[in-house]
């Protein structure tokens, strides 16, 4: 039986493996581990890779949210709109500041925040937006732009899964006041390890993040805030410095798989994600939904096909979340997302074979 891994990193790493191994003798060799020059040129390769004047590596995708709260200085008594379905470290960095997440919906066949729905959240509380661009497709920020000028709140991205995924023409991380990347290794650019960037046009934000990570010194021993200690290391900015090279490869790589399951699933019980005529959706997950989702689960895992749910328990019924009171039944896009959504293989180098094979095991699904 054929053998189809939900992700495998193989293709992507045999590509990389001599330049990614002579970076790290080289780096080993000079024994600067911490923001060093490869810091330096990553920050600025990916600020001018996001078409954005600023760029600062920071540990993970959680603390770059989390710090960009704590940049705007929301916090205590403050609201942050948050969509319904998203990875839970978009609500946690609301929760890390002391603010309270208030869940949006998505609009079903897109996956992304209803920016009609955004308002009649909003209260006097009310701070931020995370516009989170979910499975690598960006949100209708235009729309979510205008919503935060009108009521003066700050619009923060959750670009964790959306590097290099375009609205409009411009690239994700340069379409609100500032964005949080995360780098975990099966992100789109992902580390070898963990990892996040925080990218704006705002010189303040960037300087309070860049102190804000290191302690909350703007220089050595000077403490102005009261900081955390969440640093991009040295050695993955060598690694992702010649990463971010390949994306835009890896991401056509990724948009010619979605195109063949897009044209190839022709099964009336699955429905295929859609794309927003604005967007270049980067496919970090390729979401189908199925009333029969768990048994199309077990049929297609029975075939040799890894698949995976994003995410199989909405927030509002996490036990982390116990505390926000809302039931089961009061969010029922997030709640029939987490029922019926299925994930299949979608990784770069996938093979032509691997890709029909897929296929034909989805439409022969009764
Ligand atoms: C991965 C992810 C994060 C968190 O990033 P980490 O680097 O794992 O902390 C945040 N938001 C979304 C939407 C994610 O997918």
């Amino acid at each position: 039986m054929r053998k189809v891994q939900w992700v495998d990193f193989g293709p992507m790493q045999a590509e990389l493996d001599k330049e990614i191994k002579d970076k790290f003798c080289e780096l080993y060799d000079r024994k600067v581990y911490i923001q060093g020059q490869e810091y330096e040129l990553f920050n600025k390769e990916f600020a001018e890779y996001c078409g954005v004047k600023y760029a600062v590596g920071v540990g993970n995708g959680l603390d770059a949210l989390m710090l960009l709260l704590r940049a705007y200085e929301i916090g205590e008594g403050d609201e942050v709109i948050v969509p319904s379905n998203t990875f839970i470290a978009t609500a946690l960095a609301v929760t890390y500041v002391g603010a309270k997440p208030v869940f949006v919906e998505p609009i079903l066949e897109e996956y992304n925040i209803d920016p009609d729905r955004i308002e009649e959240k909003i209260n006097k509380n009310t701070k931020a937006i995370m516009a989170v661009h979910l499975y690598g497709q960006c949100c209708d920020i235009d729309k979510i732009n205008a919503i935060a000028k009108k009521h003066n709140l700050v619009v923060i991205e959750d670009a964790a899964q959306a590097h290099g995924a375009l609205y409009k023409g411009k690239k994700a991380g340069s379409l609100g006041d500032a964005a949080g990347f995360s780098f975990y290794p099966g992100k789109n650019l992902g580390a070898l390890g963990d990892g996040g960037m925080v990218t704006t046009n705002n010189e303040e934000i960037a300087k309070k993040v860049a102190a804000l990570c290191c302690y909350g010194s703007d220089y050595k021993y000077h403490h102005i805030y009261k900081g955390v200690n969440s640093r991009l290391d040295e050695i993955q900015c060598g690694f992702m410095r010649i990463k971010l090279h390949h994306l835009d490869k890896w991401n056509a790589d990724r948009n010619k798989i979605a195109e063949k399951y897009l044209k190839g699933i022709k099964n009336p019980n699955i429905i295929l994600p859609v794309v927003n005529k604005n967007n270049y959706h980067v496919w970090h997950i390729f979401a189908i939904r199925c009333k029969d989702r768990d048994r199309l689960e077990k049929y297609l895992n029975d075939n040799g096909i890894g698949t995976n749910k994003h995410y199989p328990t909405p927030m509002h019924l996490q036990g982390a979340y116990a505390d926000l009171h809302i039931p089961q039944g009061a969010l029922p896009y997030a709640e029939e997302i987490s029922a019926h959504e299925l994930s299949l293989p979608m990784f770069y180098g996938m093979s032509d074979e691997d890709v029909e094979y897929v296929i034909e095991k989805l439409n022969s699904f009764k």
